[in-house]
């Protein structure tokens, strides 16, 4: 397991949590890598959607993936004498058919696993699995086609299905742990303010804490939307906690690697 406390304690400059060409990423590998190095980082891992088993056009398909690994090679013979590079993924928690405990991720060089919940069952028929992680027109009108508008059911979908991930193991990083909050804020201002979510944000960040997983700060949303995951109002709580804190952006474009990130730091006092 990478030592990752190690690596925040000497530098403020890394990112762990990136995408490209290769998912929902908007440019080749080699420019995050260029950007990134022009930016002063010391590391930086690249984080692609993993494969999933049915049709997504966000996650790397299973027949690019060694052409994935090949071009991290490639990318670290040509530019690791100047920053640490490493290969990850960003692994779907489906439920109990796929997530990172699949015997698949085993047969690849992973340095790291992130891991995170974007897709959901469908209430109008459960064999369907729902993005609710994309932008909130989408996530709306996907209430209306599979949800019957039930945003505290989705809500308890999103934490349940979290949780168990999390009791199920297999990844290091608990990728945007709250996501859902910012969509379903959307929908019912306020919504993050109820007691029945609270609740089940704790027992997510609970098992987070009984399971001893590295937690992400993401600000890939803090420029546009003014909103980190988990939230800001939760900041008190994470730095108390102990737990080890990664700072990341979720870069899906080279001039974002740092958005963010320097206020994250400094709202966490780090
Ligand atoms: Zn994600
Ligand atoms: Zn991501």
């Amino acid at each position: 397991m990478m030592d990752f406390n190690h690596i925040v304690q000497k530098s403020k400059l890394y990112n762990f949590h990136s995408h490209t060409q290769f998912c929902d990423g908007r440019a080749p590998m080699e420019d995050f890598v260029k950007a990134a190095i022009e930016a002063g980082f010391t590391d930086y891992g690249f984080s692609p959607h993993s494969p999933i088993p049915f049709a997504s056009p966000c996650n790397i398909s299973f027949d690019s993936v060694e052409e994935y690994v090949a071009e991290y090679r490639r990318l670290c013979d040509k530019y690791g004498d100047r920053i640490n590079l490493y290969l990850s993924m960003e692994i779907d928690y489906i439920g109990e058919q796929w997530g990172a405990t699949n015997k698949y991720f085993d047969s690849l060089p992973l340095d790291y696993r992130i891991s995170s919940v974007h897709f959901i069952p469908a209430f109008t028929d459960n064999s369907l699995y729902i993005d609710i992680d994309g932008r909130y027109p989408a996530f709306k009108q996907r209430m209306e086609l599979y949800f019957n508008n039930d945003i505290r059911a989705v809500v308890e979908s999103f934490y349940a299905q979290s949780i168990e991930m999390v009791e199920t193991g297999g990844f290091d990083i608990i990728g945007h742990f709250d996501k859902i909050g910012y969509n379903a804020n959307q929908f019912q201002p306020g919504i993050e303010d109820e007691e029945w979510y609270e609740r089940l944000f704790m027992r997510l960040f609970d098992a987070i804490m009984d399971n001893n997983l590295i937690i992400e700060v993401n600000t890939k949303a803090y420029v546009e939307h003014n909103r980190f995951f988990p939230d800001l109002r939760y900041f008190d709580m994470l730095k108390k906690s102990g737990a080890t804190l990664l700072i990341n952006s979720d870069a899906h474009y080279p001039h974002l690697i740092n958005s963010g990130r320097m206020e994250a730091m400094r709202f966490l006092g780090l």
